[in-house]
């Protein structure tokens, strides 16, 4: 697949602002992008689900539903990926967005270019093929993960991992013992547009830790390196049955 060849994709765009919405309809049409507009949280939500877009933009204010309450109900029913538009510097809103399943978020005011490489950004990873790994690998006595299925067991009790963890994890796991800087971790998890976003990178690895580690707060999988990035732990792999 062409890296950049996202032409004739489907987005709806949830903004109640008139002028925003036609600022970013004009710009992804200029893209090759298919654009719906909606202005309220409502007909986005029947946009949605009647177009089953690749991809919907919501803005967090929103006069009816907020945009988070859109994605929580699009993220009960499908998995089509969302980017959240949210005001410059809201780290709440981006962490709580992010917690509610958004594949990303972008602050207004935003350049042309950055919307444009941020939207392909996530088209390219909802369509990634899943990588090849072997099927459970069993990193000590009480973590085993299952690349088939997306699946932690911890204490043999199964933990669901999100598509990012997952991907994340799984770099991790393919390199034991070994130093990842934050720009590695970052371009090659989410994409280069992304490397020096490392409250991203923060956020997912205290994900992982809560759903993983015995203790968060002092983690034996993955190992922070001031500065530097993270270590997941030396083990050796060995394919489980
Ligand atoms: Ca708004």
């Amino acid at each position: 697949m062409k890296s950049d060849d996202f032409r004739g994709r489907r987005i709806v765009v949830v903004e109640d602002e008139p002028h925003i919405l036609d600022l970013i309809r004009t710009t992804l049409e200029n893209a090759g992008f298919v654009v719906s507009g909606a202005t309220t949280g409502l007909e986005g939500l029947e946009r949605i689900r009647e177009e089953l877009p690749d991809l919907a933009i919501l803005d967090v204010n929103l006069p009816d539903l907020s945009g988070f309450e859109v994605l929580r109900q699009i993220r009960q029913a499908h998995g089509v990926p969302c980017i959240m538009l949210t005001v410059q510097d809201d780290e709440d809103a981006r962490v709580r967005g992010l917690e509610l399943g958004a594949d990303d978020y972008i602050g207004k005011p935003f350049g042309h270019r950055e919307l444009v490489s941020r939207i392909k950004a996530v088209l390219r990873r909802a369509e990634a093929p899943a990588p090849l790994a072997r099927n459970r690998v069993q990193v000590d006595e009480r973590l085993v993960v299952d690349f088939d299925r997306r699946l932690a067991e911890v204490e043999g009790e199964p933990v669901h991992l999100r598509p990012t963890e997952y991907r994340l994890l799984h770099h991790f796991m393919n390199h034991p013992g070994r130093l990842l800087s934050h720009e590695n971790l970052l371009s090659r998890v989410w994409g280069s547009e992304y490397r020096d976003d490392t409250q991203l990178l923060r956020l997912y690895v205290n994900y992982l830790r809560k759903k993983l580690e015995p203790d968060p707060s002092r983690p034996r999988y993955i190992i922070n390196e001031r500065g530097l990035g993270y270590r997941f732990m030396d083990y050796s792999p060995e394919s489980g049955d």
